[in-house]
């Protein structure tokens, strides 16, 4: 899928939508290669939620079939791969890849752009990830809004910046049309989309215990503090019953096959 020149990625399709099963120091090494690279870089990470909405909505799906790295986010996403597609994949996170290509960065001195969020936080983000990463160089934090009106303005700070790393807190899809809207006038630069990274970085949310996670039920840890996100968690059930159904067709043109 990758429409990148000289760089081979591994791809899996779940549901329809390609996605590169790397492992966080594959990934990293991903991104060191797009650092060294002149031309800008779209990164998505790929959960259920990105597979539903992509199923019906075209402009999601040509966002991310033209993005040059999707990375496995959620845990459904990863389930499907290692059991339909026996690819041992694992999550490789927004809000833990963060301080690890932070660190990237400040190795390769490449100023690092946080924009989204709540006022303040992408400000509360930027802090801590400097008391993690020491030596990195934050390029601008800046709250912004998605809205059409206020791009210009943006794009025009992170070329100031010199930012080489954007992660940007706007919430998914609309931070992933926001980056491919404006990939071409950022500069060379690795824009990513990290949903509610900002919030757990800065505190304002905490991120769901270990053990939760690795059970694969950050969702229902975060249904519980937000209810109102039921509505987009709907994508959940559905996502396991197309996965479902896709095997049981799978299965029942095998067996067609095998006896016709
Ligand atoms: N957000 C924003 N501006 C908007 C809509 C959302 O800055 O117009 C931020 C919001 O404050 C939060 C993030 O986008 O920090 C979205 O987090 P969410 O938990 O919805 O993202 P997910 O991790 O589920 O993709």
């Amino acid at each position: 899928m990758s429409p990148l020149i000289g760089i081979e990625l591994p791809v899996r399709n779940v549901l329809g939508v390609s996605v590169h099963p790397l492992s966080m120091p594959a990934v990293l090494q991903t991104l060191d290669r797009f650092l060294a690279d002149e031309r800008p870089h779209q990164v998505v990470t790929v959960n259920a939620e990105f597979v539903v909405r992509a199923r019906r909505d075209a402009a999601f799906r040509r966002v991310l079939s033209a993005s040059d790295l999707a990375t496995v986010d959620g845990s459904l996403v990863a389930l499907t791969l290692r059991y339909l597609h026996g690819v041992p994949a694992r999550r490789v996170t927004g809000v833990d890849l963060i301080p690890q290509l932070a660190r990237l960065a400040a190795e390769r001195d490449c100023p690092v752009f946080l924009l989204g969020a709540g006022p303040g936080v992408a400000e509360a983000a930027g802090d801590r990830l400097r008391s993690l990463v020491p030596g990195l160089v934050i390029a601008g934090m800046y709250a912004g809004s998605p809205h059409p009106d206020e791009e210009e303005r943006i794009c025009a700070m992170i070329r100031l910046g010199a930012a080489r790393v954007l992660l940007v807190a706007y919430g998914a899809p609309t931070q992933d049309f926001w980056i491919a809207r404006n990939l071409q006038r950022l500069g060379p630069c690795v824009a990513i989309g990290v949903g509610g990274s900002f919030d757990y970085l800065a505190g304002v949310t905490p991120r769901a215990p270990s053990w939760l996670r690795r059970a694969g039920l950050e969702w229902l840890y975060r249904l519980v503090r937000q209810p109102s996100r039921w509505r987009r968690q709907l994508a959940l059930p559905l996502f396991v019953y197309l996965a479902v159904r896709d095997v049981m067709l799978h299965r029942v043109c095998q067996i067609w096959v095998n006896e016709g």
